[in-house]
C-alpha cells in the first residue's frame, strides 16, 4: 500500500521470523501511528512456515509481501534486490526497514542505491521533525550520535537489534499474504558450496535470554569451555569482550559492545571482563547483570546487580555445578 512502512523480515532460515523482526514492526507501528500508513512485512525466503506468517500478522503486519522460492537461499543481493525494488517502485512505501544483520546490511544498501534513496544505517532511535522522520545513528565507532534525514523517500534504514521495543503479539489476526514471483533472469553468481559451522547447541547471541560472556580474564581460548559448560546447563549463549576477540579467542560475531553486538537478555553474566564503557554499550540494557571478577574495583561492578569478587577459574565451575544440581 502506498505510504506503508515496510519491514523486511529477518528469519532463522527455517521458516520463522526472528525476534528482530518484531522490533522492526514494533517501531514501524509507532511511527505509522504518528505519520500515517500501514505496517507491512516483506519476506524473501525459500520457506515460510504457516505459523511464521501468522506470527508476522500477530505482531501487526497488516499485509505480507511474500516471495517463497528456492532461488532465494542462500541470500544473494542480485536476486533479492530487484524483486523488492520493483515492488517498491510500484507500491511506493513511505519507509523500508531492515535489521543490522550481515545480509540485511548489504540488501538495504543495495536497495537504497537502486531506489535512488538515502540509507540511514545502524539506527538506534527515531524522532520526527516537520513531519519527516529523523534517524539517530552512532558514528565514529559510537563516539558520537548523528541525526540524519532523508532528502528523498522512501526512508530506507537498518535498525540495530535489541534496541527497539518488540511488537507484542496479538491473537486473532489472520495473515494477509500477497505472493510474489521472482522475475526471470540468470544470476551472474552461482552457489558453489555451503560450509556449516559445528553446532554448539547453544542459542544465538542476539536472541538468547541468558548470556555468559568472557573477557581477557579467561587467559586463553581454551578456557571458553568453562563458559560453554555453564551456558549449556542454563541454556545461555556465549559472548565475548573485544579484548578476547582481538586476541583471536573468538570470532567477531561473539563480540558484545559498541563495535560488536548489542544484546538485551534477561540475564547477563560477565566473567573476567573489566566493564569498559565500550563493552557496556552493548549489554547495559540487560535486565539483570552479574559479574565475576577478581578485582573488587573493576568498573563492571558499578552496573552489576550481583557481583562476585573471585577467581573465575574457581567460581565458574562452582556455578555450573550448583546450577546442575538445582536443575536436577
Ligand atoms: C573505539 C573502540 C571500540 C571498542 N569496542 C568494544 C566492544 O565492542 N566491545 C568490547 O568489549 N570492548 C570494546 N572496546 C575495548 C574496550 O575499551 C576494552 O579494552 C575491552 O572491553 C576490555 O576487554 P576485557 O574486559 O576482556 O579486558 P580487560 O579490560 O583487560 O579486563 C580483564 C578483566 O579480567 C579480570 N580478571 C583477570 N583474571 C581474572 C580471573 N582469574 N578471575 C576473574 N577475573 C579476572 C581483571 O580483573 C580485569 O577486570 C573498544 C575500544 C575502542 C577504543
Amino acid at each position: 500500500m502506498a505510504g506503508a512502512f515496510w519491514c523486511v523480515v529477518e528469519d532463522d532460515r527455517q521458516g520463522q521470523p526472528k525476534k528482530v523482526t518484531a522490533e522492526l514492526i514494533g517501531e514501524a507501528r509507532r511511527w505509522a501511528g504518528e505519520v500515517g500508513g500501514a505496517v507491512e512485512a516483506v519476506w524473501l525466503t525459500d520457506r515460510a512456515a504457516p505459523d511464521g506468517l501468522g506470527q508476522l500478522a500477530a505482531w501487526g503486519a497488516s499485509r505480507i509481501w511474500l516471495w517463497e522460492d528456492a532461488a532465494l537461499a542462500p541470500y544473494r543481493g542480485e536476486t533479492w534486490v530487484p524483486a523488492v525494488a520493483e515492488l517498491a517502485k510500484r507500491e511506493s512505501p513511505r519507509a523500508v526497514w531492515g535489521a543490522v544483520t550481515s545480509r540485511h546490511r548489504e540488501l538495504m544498501a543495495r536497495l537504497a542505491a537502486r531506489l535512488g534513496a538515502g540509507i540511514a544505517a545502524d539506527c538506534v532511535a527515531f524522532s520526527l521533525a516537520d513531519g519527516q522522520l529523523v534517524a539517530t545513528r552512532p558514528v565514529y565507532a559510537g563516539k558520537l550520535l548523528s541525526k540524519v534525514r532523508w532528502k528523498t523517500g522512501p526512508w530506507v534504514a537498518t535498525l540495530r537489534p535489541n534496541v527497539f521495543k518488540a511488537a507484542e503479539a496479538e491473537t486473532g489476526k489472520a495473515p494477509v499474504v500477497e505472493r510474489q514471483t521472482l522475475g526471470a533472469g540468470t544470476p551472474a553468481t552461482r552457489f558453489v558450496e555451503r560450509r556449516e559451522e559445528a553446532q554448539t547447541g547453544l542459542p544465538e547471541l542476539t536472541e538468547a535470554e541468558i548470556v555468559v560472556s568472557g573477557g581477557r580474564g579467561l587467559k586463553g581460548p581454551e578456557n571458553f569451555v568453562l563458559l560453554e559448560e555453564l551456558a549449556g546447563v542454563i541454556g545461555a549463549a556465549v559472548g565475548a569482550s573485544r579484548a578476547a576477540v582481538d586476541a583471536g579467542w573468538k570470532p567477531h560475531r561473539f563480540q558484545i559492545g559498541q563495535t560488536g553486538r548489542t544484546i538485551s537478555p534477561k540475564l547477563y553474566i560477565g566473567c573476567g571482563i573489566s566493564g569498559a564503557i565500550q563493552h557496556l554499550a552493548g549489554m547495559r540494557t540487560s535486565k539483570v547483570i552479574c559479574a565475576v571478577n577478581k578485582d573488587a574495583d573493576a568498573p563492571i561492578f558499578k552496573i552489576a546487580d550481583f557481583g562476585l569478587v573471585g577467581d573465575l577459574f574457581e567460581v565458574v565451575p562452582l556455578l555450573t555445578e550448583e546450577f546442575r544440581k538445582l536443575k536436577k
